[in-house]
């Protein structure tokens, strides 16, 4: 069985976009997304200035994450080395746009599942060549077999030395470029320039794509694509973007002579949105309810932690059930979502999620159940086995993040104890809310408990923002999340009225404390949607 890999060489390229042309016409690709395409990039300084063209598209990597992360196994390596999908079991979740490094992914807007680069199986199968390889007039795409050491491409890579996009990433792409520059192959080495052709198409038109839908989102992703730091915290903050005022903007072009993206595809919106913001808080509730039923029965009385425990009951199952809505709403094809569960690939957090949020709910109705009915010895049993499967419930998400090798800022070990310590603090909130609106409820408990979890709280936040955060990719999310565009909602919403103002509340010991809970909560969400936005907004090719 042959191992199948591209080479694209750059020493031919000549950037006529046949190869883009001839993918979308083979494919039928829909207009506005693509499964190989051309990156322009501008080194130097009129006249000594140079134009490089790098072809983008799947890797076909050894180690693919988009196959690991994948639930339904829609995407899947062949024998041959190819990874292929198929459209028929996509769910849609979009986990494999976060999981590929290079962006390679995209969602069809007319099957509404994922694609990308299949190496034109169906061509390979009768004996013909990718159509990107046949259409290009230089020969500067070669595929082959890696495994033969006759083959022309393995006797290419034999003889000169090849890159890979984003070795250290682990994936072991299948994807070589000859003379592949530096600049073409990471994104972070270049800015966007807001005079390439593809960054004024959406202010030019409002509706220059074929469905209006695109125009806002897009736009605004580009301005950040435009406007995020280049290298580091430290880089300058701002380039100008296509709707900046051209005399405030400083004239990058003629005092920085570093490579420029001047032709590109369009920078993607986040695939995550609001619905899985709202997906982390919500569970962070729901998990949280039970942990704080459990540590109200540790530290708290018999009666005491019985009352509390049927409303937080409640209320965590509500908040359950509103966390399964928002996961199918979020999904392209939500009449496929239990493929999750009746197809599942065992590799995936989305399916080890879903089956402990399945486990978890259970659990919890039936303990509620108990506790409806007046078996309260039953109901206690319970408990634990329910507060045992908050954990995973709280904390899988961050494995799933883990999993999504695209986003470096997800890859922080941090973001386990961060979301348990988030799903403790909603239960400390909701204990608070419970205890302050019954009577003979002692509510120095829960006052105490919550304290000390704010507190733990702003040390895991503060720890992952002071952390050394291994990539520049990492560190970019970082700077967007204290800087711009995220910082009102970090400082504000997260840090000021989440922590400070709620904690000051809570060791004062006033009887308006009660607004405290409500705060956290609303801190919580704050955190939440600057750690799922800021990674999506680091340009992956
Ligand atoms: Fe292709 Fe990206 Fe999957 Fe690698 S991770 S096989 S580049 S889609």
């Amino acid at each position: 069985m042959p191992t199948f890999g591209f080479l694209i060489d750059n020493r031919k390229c000549i950037g006529c976009h046949a190869c883009t042309v001839a993918c979308k016409s083979e494919h039928q690709v829909p207009i506005g997304v693509d499964r190989t395409w051309v990156k322009y990039i501008e080194k130097g300084e009129f006249p000594n200035n140079r134009r490089l063209f790098s072809v983008m598209r799947c890797n076909h990597c050894e180690f693919a994450p988009c196959v690991t992360i994948c639930p339904v196994t829609a995407l899947y390596r062949r024998d041959d080395g190819i990874v292929d999908f198929n459209s028929d079991r996509c769910i849609g979740c979009k986990a494999c746009m976060q999981a590929c490094p290079y962006d390679a992914l995209y969602i069809d807007p007319d099957s509404h599942t994922a694609a990308k680069c299949n190496f034109c199986t169906h061509r390979l199968e009768t004996g013909l060549e990718p159509s990107c390889v046949v259409v290009c007039p230089e020969q500067a795409i070669v595929c082959g077999d890696l495994d033969d050491p006759l083959s022309k491409l393995s006797q290419l890579i034999k003889r000169h030395p090849v890159q890979v996009r984003k070795p250290e990433k682990g994936t072991k792409p299948k994807l070589f470029y000859i003379d592949g520059d530096e600049a073409s192959l990471v994104p972070s080495r270049t800015r966007a320039d807001d005079d390439s052709m593809w960054s004024r198409r959406d202010l030019a038109k409002s509706d220059g794509s074929p469905s209006g839908e695109w125009s806002s989102s897009a736009r605004k992703s580009q301005a950040v694509a435009t406007a995020e730091p280049r290298d580091s915290v430290q880089s300058p903050p701002l380039y100008p973007t296509a709707n900046s005022n051209p005399s405030a903007a400083p004239d990058h072009r003629h005092s920085a002579p570093e490579p420029r993206r001047v032709y590109d595809v369009r920078a993607r919106a986040p695939a995550w949105g609001w619905p899985v913001v709202a997906y982390t808080w919500t569970k962070s509730i729901a998990a949280g309810s039970v942990l704080a039923v459990a540590a109200a029965r540790l530290v708290g009385g018999e009666k005491q932690s019985s009352a509390i425990a049927t409303v937080m009951g409640l209320v965590g199952l509500v908040f359950l059930l509103i966390t399964t809505a928002l996961l199918v709403v979020d999904l392209k094809k939500p009449e496929r979502f239990l493929y999750v569960l009746l197809r599942p690939q065992w590799k995936s957090w989305l399916v080890r999620g879903a089956y402990f949020l399945v486990a978890y709910s259970i659990v919890v109705t039936v303990w509620l159940g108990l506790l409806l009915l007046g078996a309260t010895r039953l109901a206690d049993l319970l408990l634990w086995p329910a507060a045992a499967l908050a954990i995973p419930t709280a904390v899988y998400t961050a494995f799933l993040f883990a999993q999504a090798k695209g986003r470096d800022l997800w890859q922080n070990p941090l973001l386990s104890i961060h979301l348990l310590v988030h799903a403790l603090l909603a239960g400390g909130s909701l204990w608070l809310m419970a205890a302050g609106a019954m009577d003979g409820v002692d509510r120095a408990m829960p006052r105490i408990f919550t304290t000390v979890i704010l507190w733990l709280s702003l040390a895991t936040v503060a720890g992952e923002v002071l952390t050394t955060h291994a990539t520049v990719d990492a560190r970019r999310a970082m700077a967007m999340i204290v800087g711009r565009p995220l910082g009102a909602w970090f400082w504000g919403g997260g840090v000021v009225l989440g922590h400070l103002i709620p904690g000051a509340l809570l060791m004062s010991g006033a009887e308006y404390a009660i607004l405290a809970p409500l705060m956290i909560l609303a801190g919580i969400f704050a955190v939440e949607r600057c750690w799922v936005l800021a990674p999506q907004r680091i340009a992956l090719s």
